[in-house]
């Protein structure tokens, strides 16, 4: 299979530091020309810091080894996410869950069990806000809080962040280039939202899933968990079973298959270089 490969490295900045950046742009008379790289790395920054260092954006990781990771975006959940670790131990997989960190408060007991567990855990916000439609103070504020207070919960330092719905800026990356954190998406989903059948799921999962692949499944309901009476709520529910209903088959397909689901950050050990397609 010819499939496309997605693992990406961003160089971010290299116009200086974080405050100096800044203050060179707001301070710097219009006749004093500028370097060029200052320049370049000026636009679209007006009201955002620079960074330095360089940044990874992973959809998925190039590697012939029979490896892929499994991730679980929005808990923890008390629907969700007890189930999904007494699965994930009944076939031996380590996972990613990434948290959302007001869930992480409501729920510090399943927040223990999972880093007891033996899995990584990623960050995922503090509320579930879209980043790529929020302030630059916002979108830091939504990072750093969900993080931290999730580190301070678990005593272990977040390495990998995943933006709620997929969506980010460069105000994203650029934090999370300040913190040396890998931003990760996902190249397999549970495919079509309106599918219930956990066999179409998981379907759909197997036939996407190969080496070096990362899944996005879930063990709670992201934004929905401010408004859990409405409509939406239950909707994402419903959809939220179906996925767990799907995933001892996806589980264990992949056990037959010879592919051994692991978290991200042990998927990105497998990394074999950069992909030249
Ligand atoms: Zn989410």
């Amino acid at each position: 299979m010819n499939r496309r490969r997605f693992l990406a490295y961003f160089g971010i900045g290299a116009a200086g530091s974080l405050a100096g950046g800044a203050l060179a742009h707001s301070r710097r008379p219009n006749d004093v020309p500028r370097p060029r790289q200052a320049r370049e790395a000026s636009i679209g920054e007006v009201t955002t810091p620079t960074s330095t260092g360089m940044q990874r954006i992973i959809w998925s990781v190039d590697t012939e080894e029979p490896v892929a990771a499994v991730t679980f975006d929005d808990g923890p959940d008390p629907a969700f996410t007890p189930r999904i670790l007494d699965l994930l131990d009944r076939f031996g997989v380590t996972a990613t869950f990434m948290v959302m960190g007001y869930n992480a408060v409501q729920h510090p007991d399943l927040l223990r069990d999972i880093a007891e567990a033996g899995h990584e855990i990623g960050g995922h916000g503090w509320k579930h806000l879209n980043l790529a439609e929020i302030s630059p103070e916002e979108t830091r504020e939504e990072i750093e809080h969900g993080n931290r207070i999730i580190e301070e919960r678990t005593g272990v330092p977040i390495r990998v962040f995943r933006p709620p719905y997929g969506r980010f800026d460069e105000d994203t990356v650029r934090l999370l280039a300040r913190s040396r954190r890998d931003l990760v998406v996902w190249s397999v989903t549970r495919g079509m939202l309106s599918w219930r059948e956990p066999e179409q799921i998981s379907s759909h999962v197997l036939s996407a899933l190969g080496p070096g692949d990362i899944v996005d499944l879930h063990d709670g309901i992201g934004r929905a968990t401010f408004n859990p009476r409405s409509e939406s709520a239950r909707r994402i529910r419903r959809r939220r079973e179906d996925e767990l209903s799907a995933l001892p088959r996806i589980l264990e397909g992949a056990k037959a298959r010879g592919l051994r689901l692991k978290s991200v950050s042990d998927l990105m050990a497998a990394w074999q270089g950069p992909s030249t397609r």
